[in-house]
Order: structure tokens, then sequence, then C-alpha cells
């Protein structure tokens, strides 16, 4: 009879122990590989499509949620972070924009946006290094 009470306390234990492992395993991969699109919000399956923006590297759970961000970027950045593509200024204005390939910059003042106007390739290369 003793033995049996052993028995199942230890049942108890381990199935505790196992419990508890698996619990705080679970959180762990939450807060660690759960990504979210910077557009729509969704949790993104597997790797997602990434992108680089200048100097930041942003992801979309979609094609559609990338072309979203192209074309808006400001809307989908926090406000101040982005930097102008001529001279690193982080000081860009929405209204002082420029589309090059479907992408939207911004600029820190006319003179900026000019300049990259004449040649977008040259400033943005600096960026893809
Ligand atoms: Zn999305
Ligand atoms: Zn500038």
């Amino acid at each position: 009879m003793k033995k049996l009470i052993f028995l199942s306390l230890s049942i108890f234990a381990i199935l505790a122990f196992t419990n508890s492992k698996t619990f705080s395993t679970t959180n762990a991969i939450n807060s660690d590989s759960t990504e979210y699109c910077i557009v729509c919000a969704d949790k993104i399956e597997g790797s997602g499509i990434k992108y680089k923006y200048l100097n930041k590297e942003v992801k979309f759970c979609c094609e559609e949620c990338g072309q979203a961000f192209k074309k808006n970027p400001a809307k989908y950045l926090e406000s101040g972070g982005i930097p102008c593509p001529v001279c690193n200024e982080d000081d860009t204005k929405k209204d002082l924009s420029f589309m090059n390939k479907g992408v939207k910059y911004y600029f820190c003042g006319k003179g900026c946006k000019t300049k990259f106007g004449k040649d977008p390739e040259a400033y943005l290369k600096n960026y893809r290094k």
C-alpha cells in the first residue's frame, strides 16, 4: 500500500514538472520569434517578406502589404525616424516627398529633394552597402 502511494505521488510530481516545462518553452517561443506585419499588424507566418527601406529593415506578411508600405512609408514608420536620403538628417517632412520606382522618399528640405530628383540611384546606393 505504501508503495502505491509513493508511485502516485511521483507520477504527480512528474506531471507537474512536465506541465510547467512545456508552459515556459511556449512562452519563450512566442516572445522570441513572433513578428507582426508593420502594415496590417497580422502575425507573419514563416519568414515573411523582408524589405530594406533606407537604413531600416521592415517586414511584411505579404506582397500587397509591401506595396502599401512603399507608397506611403511615413504612415507605418515612427514619425521622425525616417532619414533624408541625401544628407542623412532625420528631420524629414512628409510633404517633401519623391517617388522613385514605386517607393516614396522624404526629405529635410527642398534643396535635398531637388538633388535627389536629379539622380535618385546615386543617393540610394549609399544605403545599399
Ligand atoms: Zn500585412
Ligand atoms: Zn536632407
